[in-house]
């Protein structure tokens, strides 16, 4: 099956997911939107009110400001896949909890195979904590990290922009920086296969990856 088919199908497992009380409660189920061969995948938290209206995600008011700052910094919103750690509404836009965490992680895991994206921005902490466990979003915000063959940018939730008004300059500045950062990763990463490459030609082992 290719990419797109398997998202599709898992957008229809998670729209009739029964797995957790959210399931219950949602209207609709949010399972992310983008071109299912994009290098970039962002994933939020979960959806909010409105995203449980329609069914899509980042569509209230840190979706517009997510959009505004995706575009602003020349990665245009149609170009990357968006989707959120948990795929139904909690109430009250609570903190999602470790059982639908769990439950959902099953379908985001499942997403980033069939996307397999070679950049990952984490917005929020729920997110970051996938990849960065006790780590502080103040202290390592737009700072980018190889893992398992993937860039991980944890970034700050645009929504923390709503709530503390003090960070919109950062959060802008952060994605404003976002492309040149990608650009240089990539560069650095292809740098490195070169010279694997060399090293091999050498009858050298291969250990300049494992930096990555
Ligand atoms: N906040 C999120 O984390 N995700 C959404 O989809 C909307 C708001």
């Amino acid at each position: 099956m290719d990419a797109e088919s398997t998202l599709a199908e898992i957008a229809e497992n998670i729209r009739r997911c029964q797995q957790c009380e959210l399931a219950h409660l949602r209207n609709n189920a949010v399972p992310g939107t983008g071109p299912a061969n994009a290098e970039i995948m962002l994933i939020g938290e979960g959806p909010g009110f409105h995203e449980n209206e329609q069914g899509l995600p980042f569509v209230g008011a840190s979706g517009k400001f997510l959009t505004q700052l995706l575009n602003d910094g020349g990665l245009p919103r149609d170009t990357v896949f968006i989707t959120n750690v948990v795929k139904c509404r909690p109430p009250g836009n609570r903190d999602p909890q470790e059982q639908e965490l769990k439950s959902c992680g099953v379908f985001l895991d499942k997403q980033i195979k069939a996307i397999n994206p070679l950049i990952i921005i984490t917005l929020g902490r729920f997110s970051m904590a996938r990849y960065f466990e006790n780590a502080r979003i103040s202290k390592i915000h737009g700072q980018a990290v190889w893992r398992d063959g993937r860039l991980i940018v944890p970034m700050y939730h645009p929504a923390a922009a709503l709530h503390q008004p003090k960070l919109r300059s950062v959060i802008i500045h952060d994605f404003n920086q976002l492309k040149d950062l990608i650009s240089k990763e990539k560069e650095r990463l292809a740098a490195a296969a070169a010279s694997v490459n060399i090293g091999e030609n050498e009858d050298d082992d291969a250990t300049q990856l494992s930096f990555f």
